[in-house]
């Protein structure tokens, strides 16, 4: 199969997900993850009319900023605040998930003079390895970021499920992370995105309201055969 192919195949299944669970598939925009895949790669996935694309590694996001300044770039990595002075021009940041990050956000905002879009990191398992706030201890550091930084706007939850063989076993940790942002949309925030499913687990990560699935492999990869 080629990309086109690869592309259209991922959009029927958004499609089917959707309608599996009713929603519209307006609703679901497909971030494109570029870590393992070249320049020609990003121009052919352009040519497909692709236009969010995501890094996870800092190095390699800011060599992606340059190289195609007029795709809108996501970071969705760990982001380590020494690191932080290079995310000016990123569209949406997909990992807030502690204090100190928050804070030298702001101040680095404030010294660009711009709103900077953030989505918070949750681990909806638990897994240790893996970054994100508890999703108990999500609602109140919301409200604290929302509180006292004014410069970081909170669009929304990000999550990463385990890898599994079977997709279905992640699924109440998606509908978990969809409660959790049903909750603080209730006390007032609006939290429009969720950012949850990957090339493993995206189908189901829609059927339990994800708006934004972030996919590497099924797009840039080839099929082993
Ligand atoms: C690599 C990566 C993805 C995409 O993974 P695939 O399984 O290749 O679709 C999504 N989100 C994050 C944070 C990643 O690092």
């Amino acid at each position: 199969m080629d990309m086109k192919s690869r592309w259209k195949d991922i959009q029927s299944r958004i499609d089917q997900a959707c309608s599996r669970s009713g929603r519209d598939p307006r609703g679901v925009t497909v971030l494109a993850v570029t870590k393992n895949t070249d320049n020609d790669g990003i121009y052919e996935a352009e040519s497909l009319g692709i236009t969010e694309m995501g890094e996870n590694r800092m190095q390699q996001a800011r060599q992606r900023l340059r190289a195609f300044p007029h795709i809108r770039w996501h970071f969705i990595g760990p982001l380590q605040t020494n690191k932080v002075r290079y995310c000016r021009d990123f569209v949406l940041i997909h990992s807030l998930d502690r204090w100190k990050l928050a804070q030298s956000l702001q101040s680095r905002a404030e010294k660009w003079d711009k709103t900077v879009h953030v989505l918070i990191q949750v681990n909806p398992a638990g897994e240790p390895q893996k970054h994100g706030l508890d999703i108990r201890e999500a609602p109140e550091f919301i409200e604290q970021v929302v509180g006292q930084y004014p410069l970081l706007k909170v669009d929304g939850l990000m999550a990463m499920a385990p890898f599994v063989d079977d997709p279905q076993e992640v699924r109440p940790l998606f509908r978990e992370v969809a409660k959790l942002q049903n909750r603080l949309q209730s006390k007032g925030y609006a939290l429009p995105v969720l950012s949850m499913g990957m090339t493993n687990d995206y189908e189901v990560a829609v059927e339990e309201g994800a708006t934004l699935v972030r996919i590497g492999s099924a797009l840039f990869r080839e099929e082993e055969t």
